[in-house]
């Protein structure tokens, strides 16, 4: 299977390079390490072949393993690492942003598989659960359509910078600045996500998040698109407004994106007192939960404090029983969903 994986990776990595003005996006082109770049693509292809090969010799995961290697072999069909790039490139306002999903898919499996290894809240579901499918099928949506969302976060983050009264938070230290963006952004998104939860027609985005009845790495990407837009240009809005330098947003861009994937993990750490500070897996797995008890509680995505001083509060030392919607069914596929704040006919 991870054979079959770098395989894939490997070809969509190769098309990136072979047609960058297309598939890739400005914003990473600018800071990835082209060099660096293809000797990962060049260990993952062969590290791909090689585990194919093994997979067809012990004769187990034959299937796979030969997918693996066909996808190798395209790869390299397609020029391999040693792919040619243009020097330069237009810049075009609508791509696809291929090279950001094969970048991110590849680091954050890598990290989130290993450490949802160490100690898994259900060690039984194991990395590839029945409906990955569907969340890798989102995964790839809010990724492809990074354009639009930069398009959207951009326009936002340039009004509110006009907008601003030019306050001195943007010659503080970087740190400082840091902690206080994480404060102010969690703030918009405890509103946002109560009213998200509080208004029906918002309610009917909102409920394909909380659709999932699997918790993992990976689960935490189902998410409309539309409110993925709307998220992201809202929480952004205030942090350009209130003056903070380029380097501490980046920063906050960076933790938002990590501790997303984190609080969703199929990892059953407790983290003792920490669990109050900063937003853990149980603390977002209780939001997920399928249970009357856990209804409208922890709706911040940072600070568990925010939740605790607005008694919203909710964090028993025992694991949910189940997680999903508690009185609704969303139809299936991605496309379905999407379509579902729209219906006349939902339930
Ligand atoms: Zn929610
Ligand atoms: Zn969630």
């Amino acid at each position: 299977m991870i054979s079959a994986w770098l395989g894939a990776l490997g070809v969509l990595a190769v098309l990136c390079f072979r047609f960058p003005q297309w598939l890739t996006t400005p914003e990473v082109r600018a800071v990835v390490d082209i060099p660096l770049l293809r000797s990962v693509l060049l260990v993952g292809l062969l590290a791909g072949a090689a585990l194919g090969g093994l997979a067809l010799l012990a004769n187990r995961g034959r299937r796979p393993g030969l997918l693996g290697l066909a996808l190798v072999f395209l790869a390299f069909a397609l020029g391999g690492a040693d792919v040619p790039v243009p020097d330069s490139l237009p810049r075009r306002n609508l791509y696809l942003g291929l090279d950001y999903f094969v970048l991110s898919l590849f680091f954050t499996a890598l990290a989130f598989i290993g450490i949802e290894r160490l100690k898994p809240r259900l060690p039984a579901q194991g990395p590839l659960r029945p409906d990955a499918g569907l969340d890798l099928a989102y995964f790839a949506l809010n990724h492809l359509g990074i354009a639009f969302i930069l398009l959207t976060v951009n326009a936002v983050a340039d009004g509110a910078a006009r907008l601003s009264p030019g306050l001195p938070f943007g010659g503080w230290p970087v740190a400082v600045q840091f902690a206080l963006i994480v404060l102010v952004a969690d703030l918009t998104q405890y509103v946002q996500h109560r009213a998200f939860h509080g208004i029906p027609f918002l309610w009917r985005f909102h409920a394909i998040h909380h659709s999932i009845e699997r918790m993992d790495w990976l689960a935490g990407s189902r998410l409309h698109f539309l409110e993925v837009l709307f998220q992201r240009a809202l929480v952004i809005a205030p942090v350009h407004l209130l003056g903070f330098g380029r380097e501490a947003i980046d920063l906050y861009v960076v933790f938002a994106g990590t501790i997303t994937v984190f609080i969703h993990a199929n990892l059953g750490l407790g983290f003792g007192w920490l669990r109050y500070v900063i937003a853990t897996p149980a603390f977002h797995h209780w939001h997920h939960a399928a249970e009357e008890e856990a209804r409208d509680r922890n709706f911040a995505v940072h600070l568990p404090l925010l939740d605790l001083l607005f008694g919203t509060f909710h964090l028993p030392r025992r694991w949910p029983e189940r997680y999903g919607l508690l009185d609704e069914k969303l139809p299936d596929g991605l496309l379905a969903q999407h379509l579902y704040p729209f219906r006349r006919d939902r339930r």
